[in-house]
């Protein structure tokens, strides 16, 4: 890992990296599920409902749902009756989890703090790991994906959902300026946090392009890695499989 890293536009040691993505999460952990439906317009379930039947969860399956914050894809998964761990770095954001799950009456999901970077959990005991949107906020994202490899079983599928700059000339220019001028005052408005919405968006920006991304997930030892965009790739869907 380099001395420097970004977040969002700012160069910062790694360690203030991390330190400072749990800030923001901490900070709008409780405003997180409404401002996700301001910030895309309610997309973002309709996103979350297609990768899970790309992920295809089957009743008794083991799967660890990674950065998975408030549990919205974990608790798609545990509808569909997969046994699933949620695991964050973030315990604030874990806890509005745990409430918003006992109000759904939804039991059976295992919710652990944990680096992404460095599980405590087990080799080969996953049958599928799920990461969406959390990724880029991860420091070390190859240590991250070497520990996606390791905690699945043979066989097992890797999948992650993630925001890529669209190539669509018109429609990235129209979401430049949502992300720009919106989302920011969006968030101070609702959140009274401008700063923490301004992270998110550039840290959109900084993310590898779904291509380079593709690489990562090669390079950390899975087979057929694969990018699917979707809505002119503003969000893109990789995969791969353990062997
Ligand atoms: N997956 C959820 C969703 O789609 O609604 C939450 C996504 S939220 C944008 C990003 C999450 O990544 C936050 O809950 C944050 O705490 C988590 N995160 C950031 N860095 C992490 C790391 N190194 N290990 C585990 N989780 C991390």
């Amino acid at each position: 890992m380099s001395d420097q890293v970004n977040f969002g536009d700012e160069l910062v040691s790694p360690e203030e990296k991390t330190r400072r993505v749990g800030q923001v999460f901490s900070s709008v952990a409780r405003r997180y599920d409404v401002m996700n439906d301001l910030m895309s317009g309610g997309m973002h379930r309709l996103w979350k409902d297609r990768f899970v039947n790309r992920v295809k969860p089957r009743p008794g399956e083991d799967i660890l749902d990674m950065a998975g914050g408030t549990g919205d894809v974990a608790f798609r998964m545990a509808r569909r009756g997969a046994r699933v761990t949620v695991a964050d770095i973030n315990g604030d954001m874990l806890e509005v989890g745990k409430e918003r799950a006992k109000q759904r009456g939804l039991s059976g999901l295992t919710w652990k703090v944990e680096n992404a970077e460095k599980l405590s959990l087990a080799d080969a005991s996953f049958d599928a790991y799920t990461i969406v949107f959390g990724i880029r906020n991860v420091t070390d994202i190859p240590a991250a994906l070497r520990e996606a490899h390791r905690v699945l079983k043979r066989g097992g599928r890797f999948y992650c959902m993630e925001f890529s700059s669209s190539d669509w000339p018109g429609f990235s220019k129209l979401y430049d300026a949502w992300a720009d001028k919106v989302i920011p005052r969006v968030g101070k408005a609702v959140a009274d946090d401008e700063d923490s919405y301004r992270y998110l968006v550039q840290s959109i920006r900084r993310f590898p392009r779904p291509e380079a991304f593709k690489r990562m997930v090669a390079d950390a030892g899975f087979v057929r890695a694969a990018a699917e965009p979707m809505l002119g790739g503003l969000v893109t869907i990789h995969s791969g499989w353990k062997i």
